[in-house]
């Protein structure tokens, strides 16, 4: 079974996700392990997660503005570089050319080296929004590295057409072959996703099921804490 060292190469990692609070709670420890090693990485969220509230007593606005305070917060304290929200519609994202030119002029301007992002081919992939932004970040790959499509966004400075050149799926049951040991930065990815108080209010109390996760990938090689990946062969 791989593991950390399947990143080793990484340098530049852009995770792809659709709501605030997905990065945090499915590969938070990877991405601080990443960040400690001094990988610089780019967090993109599709949406505003403007949705994200259990009473209706909150205006999609003001709930915007929160979630977009909490994913600085929670960037701050994993290392991240910096954070991108495409302002697609929570809860009705959809995987249109639109969307995959937003994010294939992210992977230019970003000149990642590593994508990392939802299986969209996961049967298990319920929530349509994270199916969305599987499939378009694995859809803007390719075009990417074609000079003439979209060329307007290459007259950017310092963009990268072929930087990209590795990709991982999260959140995936269907066969993960790489598990991160993520214990010695548990209290880091707590932290990081606790800054999302608008979703755990309770803290450490509202991420059971988190740990819970965690702790039976962590099962797979006999540590406490674990994330897994999938390896997707691209060229
Ligand atoms: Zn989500």
């Amino acid at each position: 079974m791989k593991g950390i060292n399947t990143f080793e190469e990484v340098q530049r990692l852009i995770v792809v996700a659709a709501h605030p609070d997905d990065m945090e709670t499915i590969c938070g420890g990877a991405v601080a392990l990443l960040t400690q090693r001094g990988v610089t990485v780019f967090s993109v969220n599709c949406t505003l997660g403007d949705i994200g509230a259990q009473a209706g007593d909150i205006s999609r606005p003001k709930l915007a503005v929160t979630r977009l305070d909490e994913t600085e917060e929670a960037a701050r304290l994993l290392g991240v570089e910096e954070t991108f929200n495409l302002g697609q519609p929570d809860g009705e994202l959809v995987a249109d050319l639109e969307l995959r030119a937003q994010i294939a002029r992210l992977y230019r301007h970003t000149a990642a080296d590593t994508l990392w992002t939802f299986d969209p081919f996961w049967a298990g992939q319920i929530h349509p929004d994270h199916r969305a932004a599987g499939q378009a970040a694995l859809d803007a790959y390719m075009p990417a590295k074609m000079p003439l499509y979209r060329p307007e966004q290459l007259t950017e400075p310092g963009t990268c057409l072929g930087c990209l050149e590795r990709v991982f799926f999260f959140s995936t049951t269907r066969e993960p072959d790489i598990f991160v040991d993520v214990s010695d930065v548990y209290e880091t990815k707590l932290a990081a996703c606790m800054a999302h108080n608008s979703q755990f209010p309770k803290g450490e109390e509202n991420l059971e099921w988190m740990k819970e996760l965690d702790r039976s990938k962590g099962e797979v090689i006999d540590v406490p804490y674990a994330e897994a990946f999938k390896h997707i062969e691209v060229w």
